[in-house]
């Protein structure tokens, strides 16, 4: 079977790499470099942040997240020579209010990645000695890990690209179906080229309501911008993730901390702004400030994929046999990633599925389809 697949961000990557897996043929498409676009921009925690303010089907994907990672790494690894860094640094989260929900929470679901321990402010000196004073207590995530997103990416574009059954097209932007009675036929790029293929698979993230129009849905996803920056600190300095309010901190193996972020709905502008960038960076020091001593490298903007309840859509598209999607993951598609590509790939193939799919299928969007081809 040849599949089609029009996006080149985790959700496409992944997608492709379990269906390769299946013996299936992948081409896979992006409109700029496959994975520079919001897999690229995010931070890669591995889990929703404050888990009890996302729906169940969320977090069900979320926590297969961590494990699946570490088997891809062990198997693409030996191959790319690239390690994506599965680092698990726990979590410390300092918003007062969300103490007692978050302690409850691990009571009633049990589940090792949500596992939190209430800390004084001395066994929290233990746990991270960077934390500013004023926070006197925490609760504690001792297994919550992160994925070094870019890396991520560059380990499955290096495997895809070396693999006999994988075309990877890039700067191609997939503009049109050619359909024929509720079967699409080909994909057309936008100086008119076609692609034909058995399958095909729409990983757009936050571009995905672009195909609202000519599929007569209503696709509501829309970009949200999150801007992030990045200090330097030397290596292992900072020993765990931290979180207060909606400000976060990722420290990587080799000493570079991701700081984020924001959320701003304002169309396709990737453009970091200095006010945003002011924001984040007060934000940070105040959970940590001893980061002021430490240079600021990057920053940048990505565009999450945001969908009403945050469920992403996969599954079988309405009325068209041979398409199929995985997007608007929203705040969480690095996490949810490995667990959203197998769930369609088991689909794509009929196969037995890890979770019930119901509630993720894109049967949920309005079809005014079958009255129209
Ligand atoms: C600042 C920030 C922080 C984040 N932090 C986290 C986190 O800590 N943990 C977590 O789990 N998630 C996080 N996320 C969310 C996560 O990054 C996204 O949910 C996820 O990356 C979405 O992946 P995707 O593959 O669906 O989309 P993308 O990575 O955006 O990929 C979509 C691709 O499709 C291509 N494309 C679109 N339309 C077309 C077309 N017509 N033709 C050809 N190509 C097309 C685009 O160029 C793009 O490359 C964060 C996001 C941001 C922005």
């Amino acid at each position: 079977m040849h599949i089609a697949i029009i996006g080149a961000g985790v959700s496409g990557l992944l997608t492709a790499l379990e269906l390769i897996e299946q013996g299936c043929t992948v081409t896979i498409f992006d409109q700029q470099q496959a994975g520079h676009a919001a897999s690229w921009a995010g931070g890669g925690i591995l889990s929703p942040m404050y888990p009890w303010r996302y729906p169940r089907e969320v977090n069900h994907l979320a926590q297969y997240g961590k494990c699946m990672y570490q088997e891809w790494n062990a198997k693409l690894q030996p191959e790319t020579g690239i390690d994506f860094e599965i680092h698990e640094t726990g979590m410390l989260i300092f918003d007062e209010t969300d103490f007692e929900i978050g302690l409850n929470y691990k009571d009633q679901y049990q589940e090792p990645m949500q596992h939190c321990e209430y800390l004084e402010r001395e066994a929290l000196e233990q746990v991270n000695s960077h934390v500013s004073e004023q926070f006197q207590h925490a609760i504690y995530f001792p297994q919550l890990a992160n994925v070094r997103n870019p890396r991520l990416l560059k380990s499955l574009i290096t495997y895809l690209k070396q693999h006999p059954k994988v075309e990877v097209i890039e700067n191609t932007w997939i503009e049109k179906f050619n359909f024929h009675n509720h079967h699409i036929q080909s994909i057309q790029t936008s100086n008119t080229k076609h692609y034909q293929a058995d399958q095909f698979v729409i990983t757009t993230g936050a571009w995905s309501n672009c195909w609202s129009e000519q599929l007569h849905l209503s696709i509501p996803v829309e970009p949200v911008q999150g801007q992030m920056l990045l200090f330097k600190t030397p290596e292992k300095w900072l020993p765990t993730m931290c979180m207060n309010k909606v400000m976060y901190l990722i420290p990587r193996l080799d000493g570079h901390v991701v700081c984020g972020s924001s959320m701003d709905h304002l169309g396709f502008d990737q453009r970091p702004s200095v006010q945003t960038q002011q924001n984040i960076y007060k934000a940070c020091v105040e959970m940590i400030p001893e980061l002021a001593n430490f240079p600021i490298v990057k920053q940048w903007a990505g565009l999450r994929p945001s969908s009403p309840t945050g469920i992403p859509y996969i599954g079988q598209m309405p009325e068209i046999e041979n398409l199929w999607a995985n997007f608007g993951h929203y705040r969480n598609g690095l996490c949810m990633g490995p667990a959203s590509a197998q769930l369609l790939r088991q689909l794509m193939l009929k196969q037995q599925t890890l979770v019930e799919a119901t509630a993720y299928s894109p049967q949920r969007l309005k079809s005014n389809l079958s009255n129209v081809v």
